[in-house]
Order: structure tokens, then sequence, then C-alpha cells
């Protein structure tokens, strides 16, 4: 008998999944390795507590304290039903895990509840799915080729600003930015050249912008910049020239030569109003006439 126990306990040790047995007073009688693992508390720290004090602190995407209102363990003595919950551990580091719980009655030899068994693992399906879904939600929204966001991000963003300045004007700024001569540098140097110098100018824009401002691609070798709390065109213009300058300072260094380019920019402040695709194509109608003044500058409007 006492070697029969002996090997359940260790095929229980071993299992991957968390588990532990609770009496019909819902104290703790045996934890295994896993639910050490999972949870970071050792079975000393839990065998003989009774899981009625909270000593687990389960709690519900809500944050409803299970062990206090809605124990599965307690549940599943009172009517013989096994129970599967989706719960949020409390982890020795102080963290909340996602975990699935399995509750289920142990009977002895006469079918009496005598206590209950709980598994629980490690809930990821769950974490993989969040992560997942955060990947694809960053890959929707990014440009694959300068890792800044992409049209569709920055479409979003316009209209998220528009509403929260909706009636006053300033307050938000638009920059249209687009590369001079692009087309002639990609000839000379072809496609993948073209393609570092449009990252490169998409980091010294991203990297040069306040925390509250946001630059993506607009297309091609266009991009667009959203601006919070700018209220006077002189900030505007301030902001604008400081990009214009970082940019044409930057340069590629290729083997045997560097690359510079230089940007035409059309920047505006938000007018009462104002759609995002109206407040694009003044900032788009005024870079240009940055263009057509020569290129390399800022107009604003
Ligand atoms: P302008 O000063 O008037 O803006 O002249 P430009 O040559 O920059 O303007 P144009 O619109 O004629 O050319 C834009 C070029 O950008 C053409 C296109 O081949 C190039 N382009 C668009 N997307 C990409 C890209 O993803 N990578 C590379 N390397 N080139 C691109
Ligand atoms: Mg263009
Ligand atoms: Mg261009």
């Amino acid at each position: 008998m006492s070697e029969d126990r002996d090997f359940y306990k260790e095929l229980i040790d071993n299992l991957y999944d968390g588990v532990y047995f609770v009496d019909r007073d819902r104290v703790i009688t045996y934890w295994n390795k896993g639910a050490e693992r999972i949870t970071g508390y050792n079975a000393g720290h839990t065998i003989g507590h009774s899981c009625r004090e909270n000593l687990l602190n389960h709690v519900t995407a809500n944050g409803v304290q299970l062990c206090l209102t809605n124990c599965p363990l307690a549940a599943c003595m009172e009517d013989g039903n096994v129970r599967e919950a989706e719960v949020f551990l409390h982890h020795a580091d102080g963290h909340r895990l996602p975990v699935v719980v399995r509750a289920a009655p142990l009977r002895d030899d006469h079918g009496e509840i005598i206590g209950a068994v709980e598994t629980f693992s490690n809930n990821n399906n769950v974490i993989t799915a969040r992560r997942e879904l955060r990947e694809m939600r960053f890959k929707a929204f990014t440009d694959h080729l300068t890792n800044i966001p992409n049209r569709r991000y920055m479409e979003g963003r316009l209209r998220a600003a528009i509403a929260q300045y909706s009636g006053l004007t300033g307050g938000a700024g638009l920059l249209f930015i687009d590369v001079d001569h692009f087309k002639k540098l990609n000839d000379l140097h072809g496609h993948e050249v073209g393609d570092k110098v449009l990252r490169m100018v998409a980091n010294s824009l991203m990297l040069n912008l306040r925390a509250t401002d946001t630059v993506g691609r607009w297309g091609g070798e266009e991009f667009l910049v959203i601006l919070h709390d700018v209220q006077t065109v002189e900030a505007l213009e301030q902001i604008a020239a400081k990009l214009s300058t970082l940019v044409a300072c930057s340069r590629l260094d290729l083997d045997d030569q560097s690359l510079c380019v230089t940007i035409s920019v059309g920047a505006t402040l938000l007018r009462p109003g104002d759609t995002p695709e109206i407040f694009v194509r003044r900032a788009d109608q005024l870079m240009y006439q940055s263009k057509q003044a020569g290129r390399n500058r800022v107009t604003i409007g």
C-alpha cells in the first residue's frame, strides 16, 4: 500500500500541471511540484493552510476574489460536479498568471465526498493568443520597410487628433513631408540603396520628435507627422525646420560614397471643420508649394 502511495505521489509530483488536494475544510493536504513551479510557492508554504484563508488569492478577470466568494473546490464538494474556470492566480513574485483550473470531488470507498482535487495549468493558449493579437496589431499598423507606423495607423491617429481638438483652431499640427529628387537617387544607386535612405529618413524623423508626436510613412517617399499641443505658426515652423535640418544632416555611408537627401515640407495647423482628408490635402498642397519654390524648404499655411 505504501509503495502504491509512493508510486502515485511520484507520478502526480511529476505531472507538468499543478495539482493540490484539500479536505472537506478546504485545508490543503498535498501540493505537487508542478504547483510549486507554476505559482512559485512550495509545499511548505501551502500545506496545512485552508484555501479559505485566501492563501492562493485566485481572482477572475473582473477581480472577483474566488477563494472568498465563489470557490470552485467548495462548489464541487457541495454538489459533486466537476468545475472548470479561467482564473488569475497570484504568483510568489507578485504578478497575476492566467491559468485554467479544474476542480473535482474526491470520494472515499463509500462514495462520500472527503475532499477535492484542483489541477491547474499555465493558460498558454490565452497567453499565446494575446501575444499573437498584439503582434498582429503591431504588424497591421507598421510599415515593413521603415518599421515606423503605416498609413492606416496614421489615418486613425488623424481622426483621434481631430476629435480631441474639435472646434478649436490650432492644438494639432500636421507636416506633409516628401523626399526631394528621390527617383533620381533610385535610378543612380538602385532600389536597395533607396530603401536604406528611406529608413534613414524615417529614423531621423522618428527619433527627433517629442514623445507626444507621431510620424508615419504615408506612401512611397512621403511621410506624415502629427503634432500635438502646437498653438502657434511659429512653434509649427520651429519643429518643421528642426526636422528638415536633421534629415538634411543625415548621411548614408556606402563603400565608395555618402548619400544625403533633403525634404520638402508642408506644415499647417488644424482648423475648425477639418476632416482628415481636408487636413492632409492642405498640408500636401503646401508641400507642393515647397517643391515649386525650389525644394528643401518648409511652407506654412
Ligand atoms: P520630387 O522632388 O518632385 O519629389 O521628385 P521625386 O523623384 O522624389 O518624386 P517622384 O514622385 O517622381 O518619385 C518618387 C520615387 O519614389 C519614385 C519611386 O520609384 C520611389 N519609391 C516609392 N516607394 C519606394 C520604396 O519603397 N523604395 C524605393 N527605393 N523607392 C521608392
Ligand atoms: Mg512623392
Ligand atoms: Mg519626392
